[in-house]
C-alpha cells in the first residue's frame, strides 16, 4: 500500500502513533515459565496455590512456597530450591524428559508438560501434574500439528519440540487479519471512563465478519454478560479473539475456520448502543489490546482473492 494512505480508516498521524504503540507494547513472544507452573500445580495439589497456574512467579505463587517452606521447617525463602522440591514428593520430581509420558503419570514433568502445551495453543485442560484424558489429547492433537508420530505419548522427540517451540514462531508471533472492511471506532484501553477491552467497528448492521486467523470455534451463541451473539475462536500460543454483538452468528462450536472463514453478520445484540463489532483479542484469557497483532489487510479482502498459499507463510490463514 503506497505511503500516505490511510490504511485503519484513521487519520495518518493516529495510524502512526498506534503503530509506534504497536512496536512498544509488543509482549514476549512466550510469557510465563515451565517450571514456576510446575511449583504452582504442586502447592495447588496440595491445597496452598489458589490463584491460576499461569507460570508466572507473582507474590501469591511466593506466599506460597514460603507458606510450604514453612510447614516442612525448610529455610523460608520463597524460591523452589531442590530441597523445597524434594519436600514436593512425587510432585516434585522427575525431571522433564526423564521418562517417557503416558496416561496415569504423575509428577513435577507433566505439569511441565501441560503447561508447554498450553503455551503453544494446545489445552489440556488442567494444568495439575496429572496425565488424563485432555493431556494426551493435547499431545496427540500437537504432535499431529508439528507432523511427528502421533501416539499421544510424550516421550523425548515431543518434548524437544515443546521446550524449543516448534509449530509457534516466536519471531512472528500470532497475527489477525481485520474482521471486516472498515474503520476502527474506539480502541482498546480507558475510553471515556470505562474500561475497554476491544476494537469496535462502526459499522452498518449486516455487515459480514470474517474469522482473523486460523483456529477452531470454541463459543457461539448469546452471551448474557453483555456480549450479545459472541464468537469466540480459539487460536495457537494460547490466543482467543471474540466478536461480539452480531445479529446473526454462521458457525458453530467445534468448527474449524481459517482467515476470512464468514463468522456472521454485524448488529447491536447484548450491551450495544448501535450496530457495531466488537473484536477482542485474548491472550491466556486476559483481553489484550489488539492493535499489535493486527494486520493491515483485512480478512474479507484477503478471502475474496483465494485460498492463499502456506509453503512457508506465516499469516493467520496458515
Ligand atoms: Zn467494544
Amino acid at each position: 500500500m503506497p505511503r500516505g494512505r490511510i490504511r485503519w480508516g484513521v487519520p495518518v498521524p493516529v495510524a502512526v502513533a498506534l503503530t509506534l504503540i504497536a512496536l512498544i507494547a509488543a509482549p514476549p513472544a512466550s510469557a510465563g515459565s515451565p517450571k514456576v507452573a510446575a511449583v504452582q500445580a504442586a502447592l495447588k495439589a496440595r491445597g496452598l496455590y489458589a490463584a491460576e497456574v499461569d507460570g508466572v512467579a507473582g507474590p501469591l505463587t511466593r506466599a506460597a512456597v514460603m507458606s510450604f517452606q514453612r510447614r516442612k521447617r525448610l529455610s523460608v525463602d520463597g524460591v523452589a530450591g531442590p530441597r523445597t522440591r524434594r519436600a514436593l514428593g512425587r510432585r516434585g520430581r522427575p525431571a522433564l524428559g526423564s521418562r517417557v509420558l503416558a496416561p496415569s503419570a504423575v509428577g513435577w514433568d507433566v505439569a511441565m508438560l501441560q503447561f508447554l502445551l498450553w503455551r503453544e495453543g494446545y489445552s489440556p485442560g488442567a494444568i495439575d501434574g496429572a496425565m488424563g484424558p485432555g493431556t494426551s489429547r493435547a499431545v496427540y492433537a500437537y504432535q499431529r500439528a508439528i507432523g511427528i508420530g502421533a501416539d499421544g505419548l510424550a516421550g523425548p522427540r515431543t518434548i524437544r519440540a515443546l521446550r524449543r517451540g516448534a509449530g509457534s514462531h516466536p519471531d512472528s508471533p500470532v497475527r489477525f487479519y481485520h474482521p471486516l472492511n472498515g474503520p476502527i471506532g474506539d480502541g482498546f484501553g480507558h475510553v471515556g471512563g470505562r474500561r475497554h477491552t476491544g476494537l469496535d467497528f462502526p459499522v452498518p448492521g449486516g455487515t459480514r465478519i470474517k474469522a482473523g486467523g486460523r483456529g477452531v470455534v470454541e463459543f457461539a451463541g448469546f452471551n448474557t454478560g453483555g456480549y450479545g451473539n459472541l464468537v469466540v475462536l480459539r487460536h495457537r500460543l494460547g490466543f482467543q479473539s471474540w466478536y461480539a454483538h452480531m445479529s446473526r452468528i454462521a458457525v458453530r462450536p467445534g468448527q474449524a475456520v481459517n482467515g476470512g472463514t464468514l463468522l456472521g453478520w454485524v448488529g447491536s445484540t447484548g450491551r450495544s448502543t448501535g450496530p457495531h463489532l466488537h473484536f477482542e483479542v485474548r491472550r491466556y484469557g486476559t483481553p489484550v489490546n489488539p492493535i499489535p497483532y493486527v494486520l493491515p489487510g483485512t480478512a474479507a479482502y484477503r478471502a475474496a482473492s483465494g485460498p492463499p498459499a502456506c509453503a512457508g507463510a506465516r499469516t493467520p490463514f496458515c
